[in-house]
């Protein structure tokens, strides 16, 4: 009984394991057919920790990479409760009802921190995630902000090659997310919400520099006076900051996610911004400089682990920590001395 169970268990665990290593070419075929399922599961591998998946994974990336990059890549933040998920569900809605193939992926910083989200989880943008001309992925969780930043980076790719016009990534203002949201996207947009009034004193100067475009969020009923003077204000403030991309002047608008209003005005000021930076070069410019970043900063993530991960760097590091922290040698002369193992 027990060896039968046995059987039966190594023969599903067989079947799960072959599911998941479907021939790539298969897969290939699936994902540029635009069959979700097969999204989805390239995009499980490329998320997957595990060895084999992970090279099954890039060998998947390299067979569809001629296929990426037609899309217009929208990064979306704002504090939890601005209206993310309400305007996304909103803005997307319209956008497959004008024939658009939306993909909505997320870069949640506490899920590697703490394995919570602040994002939240599937059950947001319900009825966006049943439109067929949508696809909804939650923030890949676990690990370092770096791999969720490549696990993100790497979905947009299959997003694309699967046929998806348009890419909406959403975060949240938390630590170094937003800096990495902005440095995969085309466009990048903060959405706001009128406060106690001292809102703007509390905003940080550098997200505001980091956004083509400021969206005062929940303009209706008896807020739209005050969320009108708040888009005033922005407008003033914008003056004095430098613009996040070269040739466009940051705009500030309103929108009622709730009601959709302003949601075609925004998506009119998304195509004018397309159009204007590819004109200028700025478009191809920054997707270029995104791409060398890109590579630097996988070369510095790939580094930094096999530094760490090396053992006598693991044996001697915490000794050598202690007397710097101690004062008996110093930063450099303990930098020296690591690396001299490593190099070993
Ligand atoms: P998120 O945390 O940024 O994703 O915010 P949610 O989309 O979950 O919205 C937070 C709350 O604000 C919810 O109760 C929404 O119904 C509400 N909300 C979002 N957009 C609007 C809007 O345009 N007008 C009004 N009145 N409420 C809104």
């Amino acid at each position: 009984m027990s060896n039968s169970f046995n059987q039966d268990q190594s023969a599903r665990r067989f079947k799960k394991r072959t599911k998941a290593l479907q021939p790539i070419t298969d897969l290939v075929e699936g994902v540029r057919s635009g069959n979700r399922r097969d999204l989805a599961r390239a995009i499980t591998l490329i998320e997957s920790n595990s060895q084999d998946h992970f090279q099954h994974g890039q060998e998947l990336l390299k067979e569809l990479t001629p296929y990426t990059g037609s899309s217009i890549r929208i990064g979306i933040t704002g504090v939890p409760g601005a209206g993310k998920s309400t305007f996304i569900e909103t803005f997307g809605e319209s956008l497959c009802e004008q024939g658009y193939k939306v993909a909505v992926l997320a870069v949640d910083p506490s899920s590697t921190v703490t394995g919570g989200s602040i994002l939240g989880d599937k059950t947001r943008m319900e009825n966006l995630s049943r439109n067929q001309n949508a696809f909804v992925r939650p923030s890949p969780s676990g690990g370092v902000l770096g791999g969720v930043h490549r696990k993100t980076r790497e979905t947009m790719l299959l997003c694309e090659a699967a046929g998806y016009d348009i890419i909406l990534v959403e975060t949240v203002g938390v630590g170094q997310s937003e800096v990495i949201v902005r440095g995969m996207v085309d466009f990048f947009m903060l959405l706001v919400i009128t406060g106690a009034g001292d809102e703007l004193q509390g905003m940080k100067k550098g997200i505001m520099e980091l956004a083509d475009l400021i969206v005062v969020n929940k303009a209706d009923g008896a807020n739209l006076p005050a969320a009108q003077k708040t888009r005033r204000e922005y407008k003033s403030i914008l003056h004095f900051l430098q613009p996040a991309t070269k040739g466009w002047e940051t705009q500030a608008v309103t929108c009622s996610s709730l009601h959709g209003q302003g949601i075609g005005d925004i998506w009119e000021t998304i195509t004018r911004f397309e159009k204007n930076t590819k004109d200028s070069g700025a478009f191809v410019e920054r997707r270029k400089t995104q791409t060398k970043e890109w590579l630097h900063s996988m070369i510095s993530d790939r580094v930094l682990n096999s530094f760490f991960q090396n053992p006598d760097i693991k044996n001697n590091f915490p000794d050598i920590e202690s007397e710097v922290i101690a004062g008996n040698k110093t930063a450099s002369q303990a930098v020296e001395a690591l690396m001299s193992l490593y190099q070993k």
